[in-house]
């Protein structure tokens, strides 16, 4: 019998990437996916807790006007307090000019900006066109760099789009191929609505890898919502992608399925990862007890199946009193 709270028997796959890059967006795509609004003190503790956890990639916030996200008003306060480790990585989504501003005011050192493979999601998430949301995207990576910030580049609705359905491949490619040719560091292929399918995805990191846009600067942001992302994940890893986004504990609804899940959950990406026997830098257990301890702070269940059965196990690292200890 596997001993659970030593992790999952590891058997590797031939063939696969000896080292993965775990993305960590719960502070930022998570929290502004939920509902209740977070003390700003509980979203730096958390933080705090996900490098302690092993996280080196983190987005700790978005510098979006607050009436567009109230759940993200506080960014320039949590972003002025969370103390990012030497050789870690804090990160912030800037959605223009002004949010860069803001993020470098903040202290900021790395941004991230979104654009959108479907004319839709631009109208109703970016309040532009899908052509201006890139060319706001090439301003904002051209000022960063002046600077020496690093953006990396998401592209929404990569993999299917809940008003125009499926998602054009040229267009998927064509667009992450433009970020790339801007300057940011990485693409990530986003499946926002969670739809993407192992053959689905298998396609489309090629088409992208075909228009111009190299594997190890490839990144993948999939979502739960339909339980295919571990899938999705593998068939990439097959392909040689070797970053992948995930929430701590799955935190982020999908905004457009109410009640679904949205991202996929750190535990369980790192759970499989380790599986195989790839390096990741996580300590599953943390994260776990990271999960156990801001679902009680919230009173809301999380969706993630490893956090909930080491829980069951009663093998997740947290101590007894730790909220409490905090709360003083
Ligand atoms: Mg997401």
């Amino acid at each position: 019998m596997t001993d659970v709270a030593q992790g999952p028997r590891v058997v590797p796959e031939s063939g696969l990437p000896t080292r993965v890059t775990v993305y960590e967006v719960g502070p930022r795509d998570g929290l502004q996916a939920e509902t209740d609004i977070i003390p700003s003190a509980v979203k730096v503790e958390l933080c705090r807790r996900l490098y302690a956890a092993g996280v080196r990639d983190l987005e700790i916030t978005s510098f979006v006007p607050p009436t567009w996200i109230p759940q993200l008003a506080d960014a320039a306060d949590v972003a002025a307090n969370v103390t990012v480790p030497p050789g870690a990585r804090g990160v912030a989504l800037v959605p223009n000019l002004r949010g860069l501003e803001r993020a470098v005011a903040a202290g900021v050192r790395e941004a991230a900006v979104v654009v959108s493979a479907t004319e839709s999601f631009a109208q109703a998430n970016l309040n532009t066109t899908r052509e201006r949301a890139v060319e706001r995207a090439v301003e904002v990576i051209a000022a960063a760099s002046a600077s020496g910030i690093r953006v990396r580049g998401y592209v929404s609705m990569s993999f299917g789009d809940p008003w125009e359905g499926a998602v054009d491949f040229a267009v998927v490619a064509d667009t992450a191929a433009r970020l790339r040719q801007a300057g940011c560091r990485t693409v990530v292929l986003g499946d926002t609505i969670g739809v993407a399918t192992p053959g689905l995805t298998t396609r489309v990191v090629q088409e992208t890898r075909s228009a111009g846009v190299p594997l190890e600067d490839l990144a993948l942001h999939l979502h739960d919502t339909y339980g295919q992302a571990l899938a999705n994940v593998h068939a990439a890893l097959r392909l040689g992608v070797a970053e992948f986004d995930a929430a701590v504990g799955g935190l982020g609804r999908c905004p457009y399925a109410r009640g679904a899940t949205g991202n996929l959950a750190t535990e369980d990406l790192v759970w499989m990862l380790h599986g195989l026997g790839i390096d990741t830098g996580l300590d599953v257990r943390a994260l776990a007890a990271t999960t156990r301890w801001l679902s009680r702070i919230r009173g809301v269940r999380a969706p993630s199946n490893v956090a909930a059965a080491l829980a069951a196990a009663g093998i997740d690292a947290a101590e007894p009193h730790e909220q409490e200890a905090w709360l003083a």
